[in-house]
């Protein structure tokens, strides 16, 4: 007998994942995620888990503001497994040529109420006595960020979902969605035909690929970006808080106990999601590591313990695509969070159970992730030289 479903959710990443917690936390009807390969095998897998709120567009502020409430308060909120929230404080450090705008995204971060403040060097240097800062540099700094774990967000979402009858297949890779009279009518998985109402593209890095074959093209590009990890000596740097440090273009922040992240985000090379190399390179990493001793000096006596590679969705403006696919009456698609789509994936999972169960997203105004964007040439202006800062 053919399998139906209200709502099929293509990809287990944390989008997919919060779509479907979403979906299955209203009763929207019946609803299934399909994997390709395990929960958090795409970017989410990879991911470096930062949660900060330091952006320059409206939209990504209030998403990643929004989302804070459910990662402090995953077990009230979720209910189900753990989403590793870590409280570490964030700091971004910006060089003086840039000052003006930083200060006016500072204005406009708290306009949307987030506890963020302009501090001192003095005040600086007391939160995080390791780093060096100079006089002519201006500092902003979160006390409520810090850092989640991406798998773990996703099993616990689609555990959730499964607790409120959504159901999860993994290892389920969708070949194709039929769309008849321009409405989605059933998809393709392994063979098996299953109808379907809605779809919902979550398909990350294999997203422009995935929406070619069925005849759409979007401005999508999966990048490769290498993440490593550094174990501190404890007696020169004991702790220091998450940071993203634009006059040095890294971003980091502490794991566990006496390890510390870093990664770059701005180096951008084009690879395919399904043949890239997954491994370090060790030019990078002395590049990266020399930028990161530039702001924490005695991390140069660290020890390097491990790095990798993931991918980033981009597109042409850093901001994702969050919107109902025009012409095809029933398909949706999310997706394109380039290097910062992790922190703001609960309010995601909101927005998309919105726009699909009311017809328009309610909670935040999200018309400038729309993906018509592209070809009307009205594409977002983030006011920022650091990629991974949009
Ligand atoms: C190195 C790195 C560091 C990052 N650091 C941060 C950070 O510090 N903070 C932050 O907020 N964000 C960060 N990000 C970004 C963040 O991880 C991503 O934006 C987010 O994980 C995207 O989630 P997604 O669900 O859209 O995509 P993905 O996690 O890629 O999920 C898509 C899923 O779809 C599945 N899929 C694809 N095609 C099919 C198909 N045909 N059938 C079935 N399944 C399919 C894939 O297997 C995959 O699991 C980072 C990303 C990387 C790579």
């Amino acid at each position: 007998m053919t399998r139906s479903f209200d709502y099929v959710v293509i990809g287990g990443g944390v989008m997919g994942a919060s779509i479907l917690y979403q979906l299955a936390n209203r009763g929207a009807g019946s609803a299934l995620l399909l994997e390709q390969g395990t929960l958090g095998f795409g970017s989410t897998g990879r991911s470096s888990g930062v949660i900060r709120m330091h952006y320059s567009t409206e939209v990504n502020t209030r998403l990643s503001w929004e989302s804070l409430d459910t990662w402090r308060n995953w077990s009230d909120v979720i209910g189900h497994g753990d989403a590793g929230w870590t409280l570490t404080g964030f700091m971004a450090f910006s060089s003086p040529e840039y000052r003006e705008t930083f200060e006016s995204n500072i204005t406009m971060q708290k306009s949307c109420g987030v506890n963020v403040s302009l501090i001192s060097r003095d005040e600086a240097l007391e939160i995080a006595p390791s780093f060096v800062v100079g006089d002519d540099e201006t500092v902003a700094y979160e006390p409520e960020s810090g850092y989640g774990d991406p798998s773990g967000s996703a099993i616990g979402w689609v555990t959730a979902a499964r607790a409120l009858g959504a159901e999860a297949e993994l290892e389920k890779k969708v070949t194709s969605v039929n769309v008849v009279n321009d409405r989605v009518e059933s998809l393709v998985v392994d063979g098996e035909t299953i109808n379907c109402g809605n779809v919902i593209v979550a398909t990350g890095p294999w997203s422009a690929k995935f929406m070619t074959e069925h005849g759409i093209d979007l401005p999508l590009r999966a990048t490769r970006h290498e993440v490593f990890l550094l174990k501190r000596n404890l007696e020169t740097i004991p702790f220091h808080p998450g940071g993203a440090d634009m006059a040095n273009l890294t971003y980091f922040r502490p794991e566990a106990a006496d390890l510390t992240l870093v990664g770059n985000g701005n180096v951008v090379h084009d690879a395919d999601p399904d043949d890239y190399r997954s491994g370090a390179s060790m030019d990078y990493l002395s590049d990266v590591w020399s930028r990161l001793a530039a702001r924490i000096p005695a991390i140069e006596d660290a020890e390097y313990t491990h790095g990798y590679a993931g991918l980033y969705t981009e597109t042409p403006d850093s901001h994702p695509i969050i919107d109902a696919v025009d012409g095809i009456q029933g398909m949706y698609i999310c997706t394109g969070f380039s290097g910062h789509g992790y922190k703001l994936s609960p309010a995601v999972g909101t927005v998309m159970a919105e726009l699909m169960l009311e017809g328009a997203a309610t909670s935040i105004d999200i018309t400038s992730l729309r993906m018509n964007r592209f070809t009307d040439n009205d594409l977002n202006t983030p006011q920022t030289t650091f990629r991974v800062m949009v």
